[in-house]
């Protein structure tokens, strides 16, 4: 079958990787990408040793009238969206009007936060949901009913967190309880790169999330903190101790709905001190900030600018060591019982640079994606309309993992140290 896959970054390389592992089902795949040198060179060290047929192309992803000239030229039965959630739903538009399949790793925010057409629904959004991070999926659950009469599917962030977390709620929900009473999901990266500042992914995408006030679900809605004032500490397989910040992620609106009995849903990320004291730093300088501002007679954006100072994810490959330690802790219900149960992924970084170059970060990305494209191309995810993937059959794609480099673990003692 033909894939487009649109961005050629940290994450889009992995799931190249992985696709050419799978030719049998990725007979022929497009790499497009505003940059399109980068998508020739990756297309160019990946030709040898695959028989999946590679070409390139360059599009702007953010103009629908390049999208779809691409999309007809080319034709694909899927899109997978792995360049920024910028694009998302110019990307969907795209695939509405060539009537293609669509999947992404990230929802949609909007790279202009001052556009005041977009701040007024965000403003609202706000007062009535009670959370503030810019990224929400009210913009592409908006395009459920569009997908459905199509006759197409969108697969909504297909990653690892959001992604994989969401199909361990599934499998729990399925396999392991009759209720689900607290869910915590934990990201993590026990890796060291050597920097004393530097992102794991897209640096922009990455600090507009994690300087954002954190919030979880409870009772029925949202409560909101103030950026990183809840700390835990956790024990991780084959990590060790490490501190953990509680954050919004997008996961946590999916699952309120697909698992409405859950009382509580949080999600922790680990952050180190060096990262965390050039993160507050930078913010109180004003180098987090998005809105554009005069320089020398040309307006930038601090964020984007910091973005071309830091290290490039995809750099990091080769200096990365240690591993990452991603899962859920759910408390619950089986058969009458208290119970809690813990499911979880580890990931070496170097293991992950000596397959395909990158470091975990991108690979537990990258596999999820094309896990996910792997599910649409051979029918087990194809249905009509907007899914993310808590409300998707868990089974096929956690074999997929499995297979593709993602085992799962289990256990009963999770690992909370206070
Ligand atoms: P990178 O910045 O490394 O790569 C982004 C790619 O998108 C680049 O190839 C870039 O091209 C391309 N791109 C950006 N803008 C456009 C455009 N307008 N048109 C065409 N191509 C464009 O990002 P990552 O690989 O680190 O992240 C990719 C996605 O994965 C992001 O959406 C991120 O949020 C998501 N992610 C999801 C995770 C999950 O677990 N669910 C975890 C980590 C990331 P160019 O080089 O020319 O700029």
């Amino acid at each position: 079958m033909k894939v487009l896959v649109i961005g050629c970054g940290g994450v889009a390389s992995v799931a190249i990787h992985k696709c050419c592992q799978a030719s049998k089902v990725f007979t022929e795949l497009c790499i497009a990408s505003r940059t399109k040198e980068n998508c020739d060179r990756l297309a160019a060290s990946l030709a040898p040793k695959t028989a999946t047929r590679l070409t390139t192309a360059q599009v702007d992803a953010n103009d629908v009238g390049q999208l779809t000239a691409l999309l007809r030229a080319y034709g694909p039965d899927l899109v997978m969206n792995i360049a920024l959630p910028y694009q998302d739903l110019a990307i969907m538009e795209a695939c509405l009007a060539c009537g293609v399949d669509y999947m992404d790793t990230a929802n949609y925010e909007p790279e202009d936060t001052d556009d005041p057409q977009w701040r007024a629904v965000y403003e609202r959004r706000c007062r009535e949901a009670g959370f503030s991070a810019y990224f929400d999926y009210s913009w592409q659950w908006a395009y459920r009913e569009r997908f459905e009469q199509a006759g197409l599917t969108a697969l909504l962030g297909c990653g690892f967190d959001p992604g994989v977390t969401q199909a361990y709620c599934a499998y729990a929900k399925k396999h392991q309880f009759d209720t689900i009473d607290t869910i915590d999901i934990l990201d993590c990266n026990g890796g060291d790169h050597g920097y004393p500042f530097a992102t794991n992914f897209n640096p922009e995408i990455n600090l507009r999330e994690v300087s954002a006030p954190g919030s979880y679900w409870e009772d029925g809605r949202w409560v909101e903190i103030p950026p990183m004032s809840v700390k835990r500490e956790y024990d991780f397989d084959q990590v060790g101790r490490k501190d953990m910040y509680l954050l919004h992620h997008e996961e946590i609106e999916s699952l309120a709905k697909t698992i409405p009995e859950a009382r509580r849903i949080r999600f922790f990320m680990t952050f180190g001190q060096s990262y965390l004291e050039h993160m507050r730093c930078l913010e109180n300088v004003g180098m987090l900030s998005t809105s554009p501002v005069e320089f020398e007679g040309r307006p930038i954006v601090p964020i984007q600018f910091l973005k071309a100072l830091l290290p490039d994810p995809a750099s990091l490959g080769p200096r990365t060591k240690g591993k990452t330690n991603i899962g859920c802790i759910f408390t619950g219900k089986k058969d009458g019982r208290e119970k809690s149960y813990y499911i979880y992924n580890v990931c070496d970084h170097q293991e992950c640079y000596k397959e395909v170059g990158s470091q975990a970060v991108s690979y537990t990305t990258g596999v999820p994606a094309m896990c996910g494209a792997l599910m649409l191309l051979t029918g087990k995810w194809k249905k009509p309309g907007v899914y993310t993937v808590d409300e998707l059959d868990p089974d096929p794609f956690l074999e997929a993992l499995e297979r593709y480099g993602l085992p799962r673990r289990e256990s009963h003692t999770p690992a909370l140290v206070e």
